[in-house]
């Protein structure tokens, strides 16, 4: 019996292979079974990473991508995948890159979010500094300098990413922000089949509203962009209270992290590395506030030391520091 009982799991381990699927747009990389951790591929630009799960009868997507364009794309992916009808949605934040798809699944698709992202999406997101900085014409134009840059230095892999940038453009055209349908505050439980789903609001971190959904019988939770390996945009952000958010995850239990961008987390120190850096970050923010700098001064102060690889986007798109720190001055000055 005992036997049986220590051969159990490692005969799991040896039954279900796992692999990963790619279609012309995706790849699609199944960390439990029926369950998927969906990254764009070449074709298209996606803006971030979502979650399929396969049910017995239906499919639950986490995350839109960026344009309705990259949506199309992976609902044919997913169709590839399985002939299973995708019913719901859920959107772990209201950001663009995760929520701009969200018209595709307007009809037929019950869309879950957190209260706070169906406000945001009711709103004008489309005109929000956030939108305007990070992917609005400025954005777009110095994207494609940086490119053009490449290709007159040779790189022969630019002329490609230039041509996809510029189709990417046109398709941001037609976004039309589709706000969720079914929303909830603080927790909300699917049971669909064998399958338990919980979609968690842990508490603010990146946003007002960002939910995870966490599978606890696969150990698998899909983390939006509380919680992946690179430093967290700020710029709409609780930083005082996203240390505290992410030791909430820490408490679920959970072998695997699908972030909405960058790769997959098995090693859960890397919560600890990003609670470090947003302590980090708002301890000197608080230095230069306290000592009355203004934000030119605080930017210049700012030295971002052993976290440079780690903040990359935070030191190499234009006015995203510039917003963190203004997000973080407001809320220390009582702001909302
Ligand atoms: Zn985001």
């Amino acid at each position: 019996m005992k036997r049986v009982l220590l051969a159990f799991p490692f005969l799991l381990l040896l039954g279900y292979a796992f692999a990963t699927r790619r279609t012309a747009t995706h790849n699609f990389d199944e960390i439990a079974p029926g369950v998927f951790f969906v990254t764009g591929g070449d074709q298209v630009t996606v803006g971030s990473n979502s979650l399929v799960v396969v049910n017995d009868d239906d499919v639950l997507l986490v995350d839109s991508h960026i344009s309705p364009a990259a949506a199309r794309a992976l609902v044919a992916s997913i169709k590839s995948i399985t002939d299973k009808p995708i019913k719901t949605l859920v959107n772990s934040h209201y950001h663009y890159d995760h929520a701009n798809g969200n018209q595709v699944f307007e009809k037929g698709v019950e869309i879950i979010g957190h209260e706070f992202t169906r406000r945001k999406l009711l709103g004008d997101v489309l005109h929000e500094a956030t939108y305007v900085n990070n992917a609005g014409p400025g954005n777009q134009q110095w994207q494609i300098t940086q490119l053009e840059k490449r290709i007159a230095a040779g790189d022969q892999e630019a002329v490609g990413q230039l041509a996809q940038l510029k189709r990417h453009i046109t398709e941001l055209a037609e976004v039309r922000p589709i706000a969720p349908s079914v929303t909830l505050t603080n927790k909300l439980t699917l049971y669909r089949g064998k399958r338990e789903i919980q979609i968690l609001f842990l508490g603010r971190a990146h946003t007002g509203g960002d939910l995870v959904v966490y599978l606890p019988a696969e150990k698998v939770v899909f983390t939006g962009d509380l919680f992946y390996t690179g430093a967290p945009y700020l710029g709409d952000g609780y930083p005082e209270e996203f240390v505290a958010t992410l030791e909430k995850l820490k408490g679920l239990r959970f072998d695997v992290a699908a972030g909405g961008h960058g790769p997959l987390v098995r090693d859960r120190k890397q919560i600890d590395f990003n609670q470090q850096y947003v302590r980090w970050y708002v301890g000197q923010v608080k230095g230069f506030h306290a000592a009355k700098l203004t934000l030119k001064e605080a930017k210049a102060k700012l030295d971002f030391g052993s976290y440079k690889k780690f903040a990359q986007f935070q030191l190499n798109a234009p006015g995203v520091l510039d917003l963190e720190l203004a997000r973080m001055y407001r809320l220390l000055d009582g702001g909302e």
